[in-house]
């Protein structure tokens, strides 16, 4: 039993780490990469094995996987996820990766619900045009079938320093906020706009090919 606690321990530290050392090993590709810069996939006794921990607050065994689709579906191929599990399994990359974005997804909604709540959201293109006027806006979020690209918007996003984030569509959006669409909003919180903006890069990393840039 001694034995037992002292490895499962060990296991823990060698994934958390002493609070000093604050990198981990990609499950996929195997690249070393600060801790923050990496997805964490905590362990469970059954399928489907691994599970997205946003929070970092499942506990128990867990591995570390880069925002990248391409790292999931790696791990899946070349092992990486039973050598991290210490057992022969089935795992479905395509469908591991596909929840990360769904979870990824619905955290940026809760944070615009969240800022909505603290008054920190221009909601439509009237109240996005006004917010413009002023200096409170950080970030512009887009549905990803809002009409056209008006012109106006990419200005005011370049103005912004490209903080411009693609989210959902408008029936999603305006779902959030009770309307039936909602092409376009503005959030007027720095830290709200950062992760919001931090998560649909993300979300878009893990749908497609690329690997969300280390910030
Ligand atoms: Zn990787």
């Amino acid at each position: 039993v001694q034995v037992e606690a002292m490895t499962e321990r060990d296991e823990r530290e060698r994934e958390e780490g002493p609070e000093s050392v604050s990198t981990r090993t990609c499950v996929g590709c195997r690249a070393i990469a600060p801790r923050g810069d990496l997805l964490r996939l905590a362990a469970l006794g059954e399928a489907p094995y691994v599970a997205p921990d946003l929070e970092r607050k499942l506990g128990g065994r867990g591995m570390s996987v880069h925002w990248s689709r391409v790292c999931v579906v790696l791990a899946a191929k070349k092992g990486g996820f039973a050598r991290a599990l210490k057992r022969s399994v089935t795992i479905d990359p395509e469908a591991l990766a596909d929840d990360v974005v769904r979870v990824v997804v619905q955290r940026a909604e809760s944070l615009l619900v969240a800022a909505a709540r603290r008054k920190k959201l221009a909601l439509g293109t009237e109240a996005v045009r006004e917010a413009l006027r002023g200096t409170g806006v950080e970030v512009l979020v887009i549905a990803g079938d809002a009409d056209g690209r008006p012109e106006e918007l990419e200005a005011s996003a370049a103005r912004l320093g490209g903080r411009c984030a693609v989210l959902g569509t408008k029936t999603s959006l305006g779902r959030l906020f009770g309307r039936d669409e909602l092409g376009v909003l503005a959030i007027l919180d720095r830290g709200i706009g950062d992760e919001v903006v931090r998560c649909t890069v993300r979300a878009a990393a893990m749908r497609g090919v690329e690997r969300a840039e280390a910030e």
